[in-house]
Protein backbone atom coordinates (compact mmCIF):
# COMPACT_ATOMS: atom_id res chain seq x y z
CA UNK A 1 0.00 0.00 0.00
CA UNK A 2 1.06 3.51 -1.16
CA UNK A 3 2.36 5.80 1.67
CA UNK A 4 -0.39 8.35 3.03
CA UNK A 5 -0.23 11.29 0.94
CA UNK A 6 -0.43 14.45 2.89
CA UNK A 7 -3.58 17.11 2.97
CA UNK A 8 -1.68 19.47 4.03
CA UNK A 9 2.13 20.75 3.53
CA UNK A 10 3.91 18.75 6.16
CA UNK A 11 4.98 20.50 9.32
CA UNK A 12 8.98 21.02 9.02
CA UNK A 13 11.54 20.14 11.35
CA UNK A 14 10.73 22.48 13.59
CA UNK A 15 12.10 22.80 17.24
CA UNK A 16 9.15 22.68 19.39
CA UNK A 17 11.13 24.51 22.10
CA UNK A 18 11.42 23.13 26.13
CA UNK A 19 8.11 24.73 26.83
CA UNK A 20 6.17 22.47 23.89
CA UNK A 21 8.35 19.18 24.13
CA UNK A 22 10.17 16.91 26.73
CA UNK A 23 13.68 16.77 26.43
CA UNK A 24 14.97 13.60 25.48
CA UNK A 25 17.02 12.04 28.26
CA UNK A 26 18.42 9.02 25.79
CA UNK A 27 20.80 9.94 22.94
CA UNK A 28 19.23 10.89 19.33
CA UNK A 29 18.95 7.86 17.26
CA UNK A 30 21.20 8.21 14.36
CA UNK A 31 21.49 5.43 12.24
CA UNK A 32 18.57 4.46 9.96
CA UNK A 33 18.87 1.25 8.03
CA UNK A 34 15.42 1.51 5.93
CA UNK A 35 12.94 4.59 5.92
CA UNK A 36 9.12 2.96 6.29
CA UNK A 37 7.17 5.86 5.33
CA UNK A 38 5.45 9.00 6.39
CA UNK A 39 2.20 9.14 7.46
CA UNK A 40 -0.64 11.58 9.19
CA UNK A 41 -1.17 9.45 12.29
CA UNK A 42 1.13 6.95 13.25
CA UNK A 43 -0.50 4.27 15.78
CA UNK A 44 1.52 2.35 18.71
CA UNK A 45 0.06 -0.48 19.51
CA UNK A 46 -2.69 -3.37 18.04
CA UNK A 47 -5.05 -4.27 20.59
CA UNK A 48 -8.47 -2.85 20.87
CA UNK A 49 -6.81 0.70 21.43
CA UNK A 50 -5.16 1.08 18.78
CA UNK A 51 -7.24 -0.59 16.11
CA UNK A 52 -10.22 1.01 16.92
CA UNK A 53 -8.16 4.47 16.40
CA UNK A 54 -7.05 2.77 13.36
CA UNK A 55 -10.73 2.33 12.22
CA UNK A 56 -11.61 5.85 12.71
CA UNK A 57 -8.20 7.47 11.45
CA UNK A 58 -8.92 5.13 8.38
CA UNK A 59 -11.87 6.19 8.01
CA UNK A 60 -11.25 9.77 8.32
CA UNK A 61 -8.89 9.53 4.96
CA UNK A 62 -5.44 9.67 7.21
CA UNK A 63 -4.52 6.29 6.08
CA UNK A 64 -2.36 5.95 9.40
CA UNK A 65 0.11 3.50 10.14
CA UNK A 66 -0.20 0.99 12.76
CA UNK A 67 3.26 -0.62 14.31
CA UNK A 68 1.57 -3.18 16.10
CA UNK A 69 4.52 -4.66 17.77
CA UNK A 70 5.95 -8.61 17.29
CA UNK A 71 3.36 -9.88 19.01
CA UNK A 72 0.43 -8.17 17.92
CA UNK A 73 -3.58 -8.39 19.35
CA UNK A 74 -2.71 -7.12 22.59
CA UNK A 75 -3.63 -9.11 25.81
CA UNK A 76 -7.05 -10.56 24.33
CA UNK A 77 -4.74 -12.66 22.06
CA UNK A 78 -4.24 -14.41 25.52
CA UNK A 79 -7.74 -14.82 25.90
CA UNK A 80 -10.18 -18.08 25.09
CA UNK A 81 -13.85 -16.96 25.52
CA UNK A 82 -15.38 -12.96 25.11
CA UNK A 83 -18.88 -13.24 26.62
CA UNK A 84 -18.68 -9.28 27.17
CA UNK A 85 -17.95 -7.59 24.09
CA UNK A 86 -20.90 -6.25 22.82
CA UNK A 87 -22.74 -7.34 19.48
CA UNK A 88 -21.11 -10.41 19.99
CA UNK A 89 -24.10 -12.87 22.03
CA UNK A 90 -22.77 -16.47 21.96
CA UNK A 91 -19.04 -14.78 22.76
CA UNK A 92 -16.21 -14.80 20.55
CA UNK A 93 -12.83 -15.84 20.92
CA UNK A 94 -10.14 -13.48 22.15
CA UNK A 95 -7.41 -13.85 19.01
CA UNK A 96 -10.71 -14.02 16.50
CA UNK A 97 -11.84 -10.82 17.91
CA UNK A 98 -8.51 -9.22 17.37
CA UNK A 99 -8.96 -10.71 13.99
CA UNK A 100 -11.92 -9.10 12.68
CA UNK A 101 -10.53 -5.76 14.50
CA UNK A 102 -7.73 -5.97 12.14
CA UNK A 103 -9.86 -6.93 9.26
CA UNK A 104 -12.15 -3.82 9.92
CA UNK A 105 -8.78 -1.20 10.20
CA UNK A 106 -7.36 -3.01 7.05
CA UNK A 107 -10.62 -2.47 4.65
CA UNK A 108 -10.52 0.98 5.44
CA UNK A 109 -6.81 1.49 4.15
CA UNK A 110 -4.90 1.09 7.34
CA UNK A 111 -1.11 -0.19 6.97
CA UNK A 112 -0.12 -2.33 9.97
CA UNK A 113 3.39 -3.28 10.29
CA UNK A 114 3.97 -6.32 13.16
CA UNK A 115 6.85 -4.41 14.44
CA UNK A 116 7.86 -3.42 17.79
CA UNK A 117 8.88 0.24 18.09
CA UNK A 118 12.31 0.31 20.17
CA UNK A 119 12.67 4.03 20.13
CA UNK A 120 10.97 7.47 19.42
CA UNK A 121 11.60 11.42 18.88
CA UNK A 122 9.05 13.49 19.80
CA UNK A 123 11.28 16.70 20.04
CA UNK A 124 9.94 17.92 16.74
CA UNK A 125 7.56 17.43 13.91
CA UNK A 126 7.24 15.19 12.39
CA UNK A 127 7.56 12.78 15.10
CA UNK A 128 9.74 10.08 14.04
CA UNK A 129 9.31 6.23 15.19
CA UNK A 130 12.06 3.64 14.47
CA UNK A 131 11.26 -0.05 14.52
CA UNK A 132 14.15 -2.78 13.69
CA UNK A 133 15.96 0.06 11.93
CA UNK A 134 13.04 1.38 10.13
CA UNK A 135 12.28 4.64 10.26
CA UNK A 136 8.80 6.11 10.47
CA UNK A 137 7.39 9.83 10.56
CA UNK A 138 4.39 10.50 11.19
CA UNK A 139 2.04 14.25 11.99
CA UNK A 140 0.43 13.17 15.02
CA UNK A 141 1.04 9.71 17.38
CA UNK A 142 -1.64 7.61 19.22
CA UNK A 143 0.24 5.49 21.73
CA UNK A 144 -1.79 2.76 22.62
CA UNK A 145 0.40 0.24 23.76
CA UNK A 146 -1.42 -1.29 26.71
CA UNK A 147 -0.49 -2.91 29.93
CA UNK A 148 0.97 -6.96 30.52
CA UNK A 149 0.09 -8.76 32.98
CA UNK A 150 2.52 -10.04 35.18
CA UNK A 151 2.30 -13.59 35.74
CA UNK A 152 4.16 -16.19 38.53
CA UNK A 153 6.07 -17.17 35.95
CA UNK A 154 5.37 -20.79 36.33
CA UNK A 155 6.16 -22.99 33.41
CA UNK A 156 2.87 -25.03 34.20
CA UNK A 157 0.61 -21.45 34.52
CA UNK A 158 1.53 -20.48 31.13
CA UNK A 159 0.63 -24.28 29.88
CA UNK A 160 -2.95 -23.58 31.45
CA UNK A 161 -3.38 -20.23 30.46
CA UNK A 162 -6.68 -19.68 28.75
CA UNK A 163 -7.43 -23.20 30.27
CA UNK A 164 -8.30 -22.18 34.00
CA UNK A 165 -5.46 -20.12 34.51
CA UNK A 166 -6.81 -16.02 33.72
CA UNK A 167 -5.86 -12.78 35.15
CA UNK A 168 -8.96 -10.92 34.74
CA UNK A 169 -12.02 -12.11 36.71
CA UNK A 170 -14.00 -9.72 35.09
CA UNK A 171 -13.14 -11.21 31.77
CA UNK A 172 -13.78 -14.92 33.08
CA UNK A 173 -14.86 -15.28 36.29
CA UNK A 174 -18.64 -16.23 35.11
CA UNK A 175 -16.67 -19.36 33.49
CA UNK A 176 -16.06 -20.50 37.13
CA UNK A 177 -19.76 -20.76 38.11
CA UNK A 178 -19.82 -23.32 40.49
CA UNK A 179 -16.18 -24.05 41.30
CA UNK A 180 -13.65 -23.80 43.85
CA UNK A 181 -11.66 -20.85 42.85
CA UNK A 182 -8.29 -19.12 44.04
CA UNK A 183 -6.81 -15.37 43.64
CA UNK A 184 -3.12 -15.14 44.20
CA UNK A 185 -1.87 -11.87 45.47
CA UNK A 186 -2.11 -8.98 48.19
CA UNK A 187 -3.40 -6.10 45.98
CA UNK A 188 -6.37 -4.09 45.53
CA UNK A 189 -6.90 -6.00 42.29
CA UNK A 190 -6.77 -9.78 44.39
CA UNK A 191 -9.16 -8.01 46.30
CA UNK A 192 -11.41 -6.86 44.07
CA UNK A 193 -10.86 -9.75 42.01
CA UNK A 194 -11.49 -12.09 44.99
CA UNK A 195 -14.76 -10.41 46.40
CA UNK A 196 -15.99 -10.41 43.07
CA UNK A 197 -15.48 -13.94 41.85
CA UNK A 198 -17.78 -14.68 45.22
CA UNK A 199 -20.92 -14.16 42.93
CA UNK A 200 -19.93 -17.31 40.97
CA UNK A 201 -17.87 -19.51 43.49
CA UNK A 202 -19.12 -20.91 46.22
CA UNK A 203 -15.17 -20.98 48.03
CA UNK A 204 -13.07 -18.29 46.77
CA UNK A 205 -8.93 -19.39 48.02
CA UNK A 206 -7.33 -15.54 48.39
CA UNK A 207 -3.51 -16.47 48.25
CA UNK A 208 -1.12 -14.40 49.44
CA UNK A 209 2.70 -14.76 50.03
CA UNK A 210 2.62 -12.68 53.24
CA UNK A 211 1.07 -11.77 56.23
CA UNK A 212 -0.64 -8.44 55.59
CA UNK A 213 -2.33 -7.22 52.26
CA UNK A 214 -0.98 -4.62 50.50
CA UNK A 215 -4.11 -3.10 49.22
CA UNK A 216 -6.40 -0.48 50.95
CA UNK A 217 -7.80 -0.67 53.69
CA UNK A 218 -11.27 -0.79 52.69
CA UNK A 219 -10.95 -3.40 49.97
CA UNK A 220 -9.09 -5.40 52.75
CA UNK A 221 -11.54 -5.86 55.43
CA UNK A 222 -14.50 -6.61 52.87
CA UNK A 223 -11.78 -9.49 51.81
CA UNK A 224 -11.28 -10.45 55.56
CA UNK A 225 -14.96 -9.99 56.46
CA UNK A 226 -16.36 -12.05 53.14
CA UNK A 227 -17.76 -15.03 54.42
CA UNK A 228 -17.22 -16.67 50.81
CA UNK A 229 -13.48 -15.84 51.01
CA UNK A 230 -10.42 -18.57 52.61
CA UNK A 231 -7.80 -16.11 52.88
CA UNK A 232 -4.37 -18.12 52.95
CA UNK A 233 -1.30 -16.33 54.45
CA UNK A 234 2.39 -16.56 53.88
CA UNK A 235 1.31 -18.73 51.05
CA UNK A 236 2.70 -19.19 47.63
CA UNK A 237 2.09 -21.41 44.51
CA UNK A 238 4.55 -23.93 43.71
CA UNK A 239 2.52 -25.61 40.72
CA UNK A 240 -0.47 -25.22 38.72
CA UNK A 241 -1.92 -29.03 38.15
CA UNK A 242 -3.65 -30.23 35.47
CA UNK A 243 -3.46 -31.87 32.19
CA UNK A 244 -5.87 -30.17 29.95
CA UNK A 245 -7.65 -27.72 31.67
CA UNK A 246 -6.54 -26.72 35.79
CA UNK A 247 -7.42 -29.22 38.62
CA UNK A 248 -5.50 -28.18 41.81
CA UNK A 249 -2.65 -26.12 42.99
CA UNK A 250 0.21 -27.60 44.87
CA UNK A 251 1.13 -24.49 47.76
CA UNK A 252 3.90 -23.86 49.59
CA UNK A 253 3.79 -22.16 52.97
CA UNK A 254 6.63 -19.46 52.60
CA UNK A 255 7.72 -19.73 56.38
CA UNK A 256 7.97 -23.42 57.16
CA UNK A 257 8.43 -24.67 53.41
CA UNK A 258 5.46 -27.14 53.95
CA UNK A 259 3.76 -28.22 50.22
CA UNK A 260 0.05 -29.58 50.10
CA UNK A 261 -2.20 -29.73 46.86
CA UNK A 262 -5.47 -27.93 47.28
CA UNK A 263 -8.61 -29.16 44.14
CA UNK A 264 -9.36 -25.84 42.43
CA UNK A 265 -10.92 -25.41 39.68
CA UNK A 266 -9.70 -21.99 38.31
CA UNK A 267 -6.85 -19.33 39.37
CA UNK A 268 -6.73 -16.10 38.88
CA UNK A 269 -3.14 -14.54 39.01
CA UNK A 270 -3.89 -11.02 40.42
CA UNK A 271 0.04 -9.83 41.09
CA UNK A 272 -0.01 -6.52 38.71
CA UNK A 273 0.15 -5.05 35.58
CA UNK A 274 3.10 -3.29 33.60
CA UNK A 275 1.92 -0.94 31.57
CA UNK A 276 4.09 -0.96 27.69
CA UNK A 277 5.43 2.64 28.50
CA UNK A 278 9.01 1.64 28.52
CA UNK A 279 10.03 3.56 24.93
CA UNK A 280 8.24 7.01 25.85
CA UNK A 281 10.03 6.85 29.36
CA UNK A 282 12.41 9.91 28.29
CA UNK A 283 9.43 11.68 26.75
CA UNK A 284 5.57 11.37 28.53
CA UNK A 285 5.42 11.67 31.86
CA UNK A 286 4.17 8.47 33.97
CA UNK A 287 2.96 7.90 37.35
CA UNK A 288 4.53 6.15 39.74
CA UNK A 289 3.56 2.83 38.61
CA UNK A 290 4.87 3.69 34.73
CA UNK A 291 0.73 4.21 33.84
CA UNK A 292 1.20 7.63 31.12
CA UNK A 293 -0.24 10.64 32.34
CA UNK A 294 -3.11 12.21 30.25
CA UNK A 295 -3.53 15.77 29.83
CA UNK A 296 -7.98 15.78 29.35
CA UNK A 297 -9.24 12.66 27.58
CA UNK A 298 -6.78 11.71 25.17
CA UNK A 299 -4.12 14.49 25.37
CA UNK A 300 -0.42 14.30 26.20
CA UNK A 301 2.39 16.78 27.26
CA UNK A 302 3.21 17.04 23.88
CA UNK A 303 0.66 18.59 21.19
CA UNK A 304 0.58 16.12 18.84
CA UNK A 305 0.49 13.05 20.92
CA UNK A 306 -2.46 11.32 22.02
CA UNK A 307 -2.68 7.89 24.39
CA UNK A 308 -5.81 5.63 24.71
CA UNK A 309 -5.86 2.78 26.37
CA UNK A 310 -4.66 0.24 29.28
CA UNK A 311 -1.22 2.21 28.92
CA UNK A 312 -3.16 5.21 30.93
CA UNK A 313 -5.83 3.18 32.29
CA UNK A 314 -5.17 0.89 35.22
CA UNK A 315 -8.36 1.21 36.81
CA UNK A 316 -11.12 -0.24 33.88
CA UNK A 317 -8.45 -2.35 31.59
CA UNK A 318 -11.89 -3.74 29.33
CA UNK A 319 -11.30 -4.56 25.71
CA UNK A 320 -14.42 -1.99 25.14
CA UNK A 321 -13.55 0.73 27.24
CA UNK A 322 -10.19 0.65 25.35
CA UNK A 323 -11.81 0.92 22.14
CA UNK A 324 -13.79 3.86 23.30
CA UNK A 325 -10.58 5.29 24.34
CA UNK A 326 -9.34 4.55 21.09
CA UNK A 327 -12.14 6.03 19.62
CA UNK A 328 -11.13 9.12 21.36
CA UNK A 329 -8.08 9.47 20.45
CA UNK A 330 -7.98 9.38 16.57
CA UNK A 331 -11.18 12.01 16.80
CA UNK A 332 -9.20 14.49 18.63
CA UNK A 333 -6.07 13.70 16.44
CA UNK A 334 -7.94 14.03 13.32
CA UNK A 335 -9.61 17.53 15.10
CA UNK A 336 -5.75 18.26 15.98
CA UNK A 337 -4.53 18.06 12.47
CA UNK A 338 -7.75 20.05 10.94
CA UNK A 339 -6.15 23.02 13.44
CA UNK A 340 -2.72 22.74 12.19
CA UNK A 341 -3.69 22.41 8.45
CA UNK A 342 -6.02 26.00 9.09
CA UNK A 343 -3.61 27.61 11.55
CA UNK A 344 -0.86 30.06 9.92
CA UNK A 345 2.43 28.48 8.81
CA UNK A 346 5.14 29.23 11.19
CA UNK A 347 7.50 31.08 9.33
CA UNK A 348 11.36 29.91 10.05
CA UNK A 349 13.60 32.09 8.42
CA UNK A 350 15.89 30.49 5.61
CA UNK A 351 19.67 30.75 5.99
CA UNK A 352 19.85 33.05 2.66
CA UNK A 353 16.96 35.46 4.04
CA UNK A 354 19.28 35.45 7.63
CA UNK A 355 22.81 36.19 5.65
P1 LIG B 1 -0.01 -4.22 43.46
O1 LIG B 1 1.38 -4.03 42.97
O2 LIG B 1 -0.60 -3.20 44.34
O3 LIG B 1 -0.09 -5.60 44.26
C1 LIG B 1 0.46 -6.75 43.73
C2 LIG B 1 0.31 -7.86 44.76
O4 LIG B 1 0.78 -9.07 44.18
C3 LIG B 1 1.10 -7.61 46.04
O5 LIG B 1 0.35 -8.01 47.15
C4 LIG B 1 2.32 -8.50 45.85
O6 LIG B 1 2.79 -9.06 47.04
C5 LIG B 1 1.78 -9.63 45.02
N1 LIG B 1 2.82 -10.21 44.18
C6 LIG B 1 3.64 -9.57 43.32
N2 LIG B 1 4.44 -10.45 42.70
C7 LIG B 1 4.13 -11.66 43.19
C8 LIG B 1 4.61 -12.96 42.95
N3 LIG B 1 5.59 -13.19 42.06
N4 LIG B 1 4.06 -13.98 43.63
C9 LIG B 1 3.07 -13.77 44.51
N5 LIG B 1 2.57 -12.55 44.79
C10 LIG B 1 3.09 -11.51 44.13
O7 LIG B 1 -0.89 -4.46 42.12
P2 LIG B 1 -2.47 -4.32 41.94
O8 LIG B 1 -2.73 -4.74 40.53
O9 LIG B 1 -3.20 -5.00 43.00
O10 LIG B 1 -2.73 -2.75 42.06
C11 LIG B 1 -2.02 -1.84 41.21
C12 LIG B 1 -2.52 -0.41 41.50
O11 LIG B 1 -3.87 -0.28 41.04
C13 LIG B 1 -2.52 -0.09 42.98
O12 LIG B 1 -2.17 1.25 43.13
C14 LIG B 1 -3.95 -0.31 43.39
O13 LIG B 1 -4.33 0.45 44.53
C15 LIG B 1 -4.70 0.13 42.12
N6 LIG B 1 -6.00 -0.55 42.05
C16 LIG B 1 -7.08 0.12 42.52
C17 LIG B 1 -8.32 -0.49 42.49
C18 LIG B 1 -9.48 0.29 43.01
O14 LIG B 1 -9.28 1.37 43.54
N7 LIG B 1 -10.67 -0.22 42.90
C19 LIG B 1 -8.55 -1.81 41.95
C20 LIG B 1 -7.33 -2.44 41.49
C21 LIG B 1 -6.12 -1.80 41.55
P3 LIG B 1 3.52 -8.15 48.17
O15 LIG B 1 2.41 -7.41 48.84
O16 LIG B 1 4.17 -9.16 49.03
O17 LIG B 1 4.46 -7.28 47.42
Amino acid sequence: MPDSPLSFPPIAMIDLGPAEAAQPLAARPDAIESEGGHTQVAIIGSGPAGLTAAIYAARADLAPIVLGGAAPGGQLMLTSDVENFPGFPEGIQGPELMARFREQAERFGTRIVDQDVDRVDLATRPFQLWARGTRYTADALIVATGASALWLGLDSETRLRGRGVSACATCDGAFFRGKRVAVIGGGDTALEEATFLTRFSPDVLLIHRRDQFRGSRIMQQRAIDHPGIDIRWNTEVAEVLGDGVVEALRLRDTQSGREWEEPIGGVFVAIGYRPNAEVFRDWLPADAAGYLEVEGETGSVIPGVFIAGDVHDHHYRQAITAAADGCKAAMDAERWLDEQAAAPRVAVPSIAAAG
